[in-house]
């Protein structure tokens, strides 16, 4: 059916998506590279973007949620599929009847999942902290583990053993190397099983953060791997659009939108566009933040609401512009990144605060 009625939507260029998995698999080699698409991977809609990544030779997916994996495994019907929450014993008949792979973050997670492998093996990942604080064994459970493993692993197979860093988004951060060394003493006390440190950000850090799995989300859809440190190597995979649903001259001092926040210094040409913070245009970009119309950049003007936001187009030709012309939130020439800069947030933030309400148009090409 025509949705050329449609007033905002989202675009997911799936051959960014590819072409950014592809990058990923260069920078890694000879790792494998995961998809991580917990959370609708990231808001663009699991899917439709898991099984492109199937497509391109991605093999092992990351959810949080059982759910998620629940959904995604019709999908992928011979895909590894980890699931980080773990395997706590509601999830245990599910993980099974879905052939999901927890990824075990306590003794007594492995404890009760070694239990459920009598007469029968099971796969399972291993999540070793190492400096996170969030899940994962901590270093006292780590040395009872090691201490009897074959005891406590009895009827597992291990599929993974992992750990997750903090601040692989910042190559500065001397964090980084502190958990590698603490990872590679971890790995020294277990039985031998394929390691995974590396998400975006770590792929970028150097060979040693590789291992044999690298568990790449945000780049995968666009995101800078280390916002501020050069160019981003990914290509755009998500552009917000709206239309313009009505353009308005306005004389200086006029107020624009709630509380009226923007005054005119000047008599100014807005336009008001179909997007607002409930399709994920965040309030803070109010008076802030920047769209892209015609190939420019314009200035968000007043507050953002509901289903609205007021950009200043005086700048752009009268010839170049009209009602019903689709403007830019977030794309190639006003980035995700820049937005997230703007909003005071992150790029994950933007991408999975994407109204549920915006439609997802899924185009082929990069
Ligand atoms: C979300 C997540 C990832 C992916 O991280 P990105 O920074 O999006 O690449 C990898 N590993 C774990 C444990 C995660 O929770």
């Amino acid at each position: 059916m025509n949705t050329d009625y449609e007033a905002s939507w989202l675009t997911v260029r799936l051959g960014a998506v590819t072409a950014n998995y592809k990058t990923f698999q260069s920078l890694a080699a000879p790792a494998a590279v995961a998809g991580v698409v917990k959370a609708d991977a990231y808001g663009l809609g699991a899917a439709m973007v898991a099984p492109r990544l199937a497509a391109a030779g991605c093999g092992t997916f990351f959810v949080a949620r059982l759910e998620e994996g629940i959904a995604l495994r019709p999908l992928l019907p011979t895909a590894r599929i980890f699931v980080f929450d773990g395997a706590a014993p509601e999830a245990v008949p599910a993980l099974i009847a879905h052939r999901l792979t927890p990824v075990l973050n306590s003794l007594n997670e492995i404890a009760h999942w070694s239990r459920c492998a009598t007469g029968r093996r099971l796969d399972a990942a291993l999540h070793i902290d190492t400096g996170m604080n969030r899940l994962g064994l901590s270093p006292a459970e780590l040395s009872d583990l090691a201490a009897s493993w074959r005891k406590r692993l009895a009827g597992l197979d291990l599929a993974l053993v992992l750990s997750h860093l903090a601040s692989s988004d910042d190559p500065k951060s001397r964090q980084n190397r502190d958990q590698l060394s603490r990872f590679r003493t971890a790995l020294a006390m277990l039985p031998p099983a394929p390691a995974s440190l590396a998400p975006s950000g770590g792929i970028l850090l150097g060979k040693e953060f590789l291992f044999d799995l690298v568990r790449p989300g945000i780049g995968l859809y666009g995101g800078h791997p280390q916002p501020g440190t050069g160019p981003n190597p990914m290509q755009t995979a998500a552009v917000l659009s709206g239309r313009i649903l009505q353009l308005r001259r306005i004389d200086k001092g006029e107020s624009v939108g709630y509380a009226a926040t923007f005054r005119a210094k000047r008599p100014s040409m807005l336009a008001t566009v179909a997007l607002g913070y409930a399709d994920g245009v965040r309030r803070s970009l109010s008076n802030r933040g920047m769209a892209a119309v015609a190939g420019r950049r314009v200035k968000i003007v007043g507050r953002v609401s509901m289903d609205m936001v007021s950009v200043d187009v005086s700048a752009i030709a009268k010839t170049r512009i009209k009602t019903g012309d689709a403007v830019e939130f977030i794309g190639d020439t006003v980035t995700l990144d820049d937005v997230a800069e703007t909003a005071g947030t992150n790029a994950y933030e933007i991408l999975t605060g994407l109204g549920r309400r915006l439609p997802r148009r899924y185009r082929e090409g990069a």
